[in-house]
Order: structure tokens, then C-alpha cells, then sequence
């Protein structure tokens, strides 16, 4: 079975693992320029975007990330930093991997004590309301015409997927107990996804609808 990556450089590697894992996905850690041979995805998590653009640069994983990505056979989420990584535009600061034709503005609801849960419809990822964890959330301020938009939150675009199956999600869907983001996504590179396990957590999950400050 093809594996799914993810970026594992920094960030929120083990939620992904775990969310993966609970769908019955081989799931491989990208640390170095090798590891991309064969890969499905791989997921770019969250963390902090600046430390994590050094590290590829260093590593030349983005470089490979890229090229891979423009020959068709890389599908790439990225989660909050991620998102970051692959925008186009970063507002006040230069691209990194600027694969996604989209603007976004850092830090854009404040610090760490405004991080905030919610839950809301994304009819294209699930039936069942999806629960959404924003931890100093980035905001898509541009969506270019190829991008579809998946979720807007009171005006504010949130979750927008590429017409080849890239997704960016400015939330963190690792972070909550539902899968359909990571079912979503896998479907989207072409892997079969088993009936879901339950998702074993390496920290509590937050109860819904409270704030984490
Ligand atoms: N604020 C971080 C950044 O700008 C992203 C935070 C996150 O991934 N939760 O890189």
C-alpha cells in the first residue's frame, strides 16, 4: 500500500500520524529530500511557518517539494503553517513554497489566548458538522479563480482545495476527534481508506465549543 506523508520537520506531526493511522493508512515521516519517493500527500502540518520554511530550505525538501509537486505527482494539505507555506503570497513577508494561488495574512485573530473551536458544515468533506480548531489562525485574504473554497466563516475564507486535490486549511483538523478531513484529503490521493478506528489521543481533545484561553 502507498504511504501518506507528512512534513516532519516541526509542528503537529503525531496528531496527523494518528488520524492517518485511524483510517488504516501506512503514513511515512518526510525529513529529508528520500523520503518523497513514492508518496502520496504528503500533509504539511501546523507550527510555526517561519522556523518551518528555514528547515526545508536547509534540508532541500522544498525545492523537491516543489518540483515534485509541478511534475503532478505530489497532493499537498497544508494545516494552518502548512497553509502558509504553500501561499503565494504571504502578506508582508516572502513566499515559501508558493504553490497556491492564494494571499494570507500570520497571526491574523491574535496570540495564542484568542485561539478558538467551533464547529461548522463543509458539505464537500462531510455530512456531519466538522468540528474546527483555529490556534493562531492564519486568514486567506486572496483566492485565485482555480481555487475552490471549501469553508468561509462569517466572510472569512478558511478551507480551499485545487482542482487536482491540493487543500489548504488555515484550522487544524488533527487537533479535534473527526476524520473527515483526513478521509478527505487521502480519497483525494487516490488511496482506500479503511472504516475508521477510534482515533487514539496523545493529549485530551478539546471539549467543543470552548475557547482554549
Ligand atoms: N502562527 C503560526 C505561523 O504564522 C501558525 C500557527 C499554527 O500552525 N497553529 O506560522
Amino acid at each position: 500500500m502507498a504511504a501518506i506523508g507528512i512534513l516532519a520537520l516541526q509542528g503537529g506531526v503525531i496528531e496527523h500520524r494518528h488520524h492517518l493511522q485511524a483510517l488504516g493508512l501506512a503514513v511515512r515521516e518526510v525529513r529529508q529530500v528520500a523520503d518523497l519517493a513514492g508518496l502520496r500527500g504528503p500533509i504539511l502540518p501546523g507550527g510555526e511557518s517561519t522556523c518551518l520554511g528555514r528547515l526545508l530550505r536547509l534540508t532541500g525538501l522544498g525545492e523537491a517539494i516543489v518540483a515534485a509537486w509541478r511534475e503532478g505527482g505530489l497532493r499537498l494539505w497544508g494545516t494552518c503553517a502548512g497553509a502558509i507555506l504553500m501561499a503565494a503570497e504571504v502578506e508582508g513577508e516572502d513566499p515559501h513554497l508558493g504553490l497556491m494561488d492564494m494571499a494570507i495574512r500570520r497571526n491574523a485573530f491574535g496570540s495564542q489566548l484568542d485561539s478558538f473551536r467551533c464547529h461548522a458544515q463543509v458539505p464537500a468533506v462531510s455530512a456531519e458538522p466538522v468540528p474546527l480548531v483555529f490556534i493562531r489562525a492564519p486568514q486567506i485574504l486572496r483566492v485565485g479563480p482555480d481555487l475552490r473554497v471549501l469553508l468561509s466563516l462569517d466572510g472569512y475564507v478558511a478551507a480551499v482545495e485545487s482542482p487536482a486535490g491540493d487543500l489548504a486549511t488555515v484550522f487544524h483538523p488533527e487537533l479535534a476527534e473527526s476524520l473527515a478531513f483526513h478521509r478527505h484529503f487521502a480519497e483525494r490521493c487516490g488511496l482506500e481508506v479503511a472504516p475508521p478506528t477510534a482515533v487514539t489521543a496523545t493529549r485530551p481533545f478539546l471539549a467543543p465549543q470552548t475557547r482554549l484561553c
